[in-house]
Parts: structure tokens; C-alpha cells; sequence
């Protein structure tokens, strides 16, 4: 009986062995590293309907690539003991609001950990009263918006960044709520932009319009591990493949960033 044993365990030995040669990416291997995308359902439908769009994009892409991602809708998991699991949060659609959120965020930030926010995810004005964060955005305040989304074209500042690489140098991105933020963050010189509303877009939007100033898009604060992108309102950002590269590249750039 021992011995049968033994022969049974020699055979899912042999198996193991040979499974984890035919299938090295998904059997084997330890994830490259760890995401935990926060979200919420509370909001405006259109931004529900991005991260009901973004986050399966994501979840595709990790079992793809190697990587980890975990969501939560629940903003009290921005703590010490949860970021520290993870090499990259995501902010969709949403921001910390109390203090203990934004001093755990800080924190995280400070030990190098990644950010990837979308959309909403900066916003600040001056009832936010977070001056931590409003620096760390590279001094982006929120200024305005056009109504309703809208298409519009944009400029790739730099398409040999390993965020927009293979990108054109313009394209045409789906509809979306376009932001503007005064200052602009290209007067900060740790901010790098690579991506850009196109001033031929002007006047931008009919009930409300984006009608002049520079408008980065997608920027990174090169202080910080951090990417901020614009891109985040209803369910048509994801249907252009091209920016879709850029959502993909983002990601794997903070992810495997050291
Ligand atoms: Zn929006």
C-alpha cells in the first residue's frame, strides 16, 4: 500500500514537471508585480461605465502579461497594511476624500509605490484642500470642462516614452469629458506630458466649452512613480485600439518601473 502510494506521487511529480514546461507564463511563474484598482459604483453612470470597461481591459491584460490585479470598491483598503501588497494602484474615477486615506496614499507614495489615475481620479479645486496631492499632479488644479463628451484630437508629445511608444504623432481619441487645469503642468519641470489636446479642437464642446490654453492629457510627475490620464468618461473610451496600447503601456511601465 506505501508503495503504491509512493508510485502515485511519482506520477504527479512527473506530471508537474512536464505541465510546467508546456505552460511556464501561467503555472510557474510569480507575478511580475501587483495591482489593486480602487473604483466606485456611487458616481455619475458615465464614469461607472469606464471602469466597467477599463477593469476587465486590465484583468485581460494581467493574465496576459504576468501580472496581479485586484479591485475593490472599498476606499478604507487605502491603508498601510493592504498598499503595501501592491506595486501599482489604480484610481478610477474617484479620489481619497478623508484624512487617514490620503495620509496612507502619501505614504505609499513616498516608499515608491506606482499610480495610475484616470479621469476624475485628479480632481481638486479649492475646497479639496489636499496641498500634498496638488503637487504631486505637478500642480494641476481642475479648471474646466467641455459638455457634452466629445472626440477630439490629440498630440503624442513624445512617442518614444515607453508609455506612448508606437503611438502616431496625432489621433483621434473617442468621446470623452476633456479637462483643463490651470496652471498647466508643462510649466512644472518635473512634469514630462505625453499626450496633448490639440488647440485645433477650439472651441471644444456646445453647453460647455474648452475654447484656448494648454492642455496636457496624459502627463507624468517625474518625482513620483505616476501617470495621470485624462481619458475616463462613458463607454466608448475603450473602442480605439491605438489608445487602448497607450491604457496597456501605462500600466506596464509603472508596473516594471524600479
Ligand atoms: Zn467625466
Amino acid at each position: 500500500m506505501k508503495r503504491r502510494n509512493q508510485g502515485v506521487v511519482k506520477i504527479f511529480c512527473c506530471i508537474f514537471f512536464i505541465l510546467s514546461f508546456a505552460a511556464p507564463h501561467s503555472f510557474c511563474q510569480k507575478p511580475s508585480f501587483r495591482v489593486l484598482a480602487f473604483y466606485t459604483t456611487t458616481v455619475e453612470r458615465d464614469h461607472v461605465d469606464f471602469a466597467n470597461d477599463i477593469l476587465p481591459f486590465y484583468q485581460k491584460l494581467a493574465a496576459r502579461e504576468n501580472f496581479i490585479f485586484d479591485t475593490t470598491t472599498n476606499w478604507s483598503n487605502l491603508n498601510d497594511e493592504v498598499l503595501k501588497k501592491y506595486q501599482v494602484i489604480v484610481w478610477v474615477n474617484e479620489f481619497a476624500k478623508n484624512e487617514v486615506q490620503r495620509r496612507a496614499f502619501e505614504n505609499y507614495i513616498n516608499k515608491g509605490g506606482g499610480w495610475l489615475g484616470f479621469h476624475v481620479s485628479a480632481y481638486n479645486d479649492k475646497y479639496t484642500q489636499w496641498p500634498w496631492f496638488v503637487q504631486f499632479l505637478g500642480g494641476a488644479v481642475f479648471y474646466t470642462n467641455n459638455w457634452p463628451p466629445l472626440p477630439a484630437k490629440l498630440i503624442v508629445d513624445d512617442n518614444k516614452h515607453p508609455v506612448t511608444k508606437g503611438l502616431p504623432k496625432t489621433y483621434i481619441s473617442p468621446i470623452n469629458e476633456w479637462y483643463i487645469w490651470k496652471p498647466s503642468v508643462r510649466l512644472n519641470k518635473d512634469v514630462k506630458v505625453l499626450v496633448t489636446l490639440d488647440p485645433s479642437n477650439y472651441p471644444l464642446g456646445k453647453k460647455d466649452l474648452i475654447t484656448e490654453g494648454d492642455c496636457p492629457v496624459v502627463w507624468t510627475n517625474t518625482r513620483y512613480k505616476m501617470l495621470y490620464m485624462n481619458m475616463g468618461h462613458g463607454d466608448q473610451v475603450l473602442t480605439n485600439a491605438l489608445q487602448n496600447t497607450l491604457f496597456a503601456q501605462a500600466i506596464l511601465w509603472l508596473g516594471r518601473k524600479h
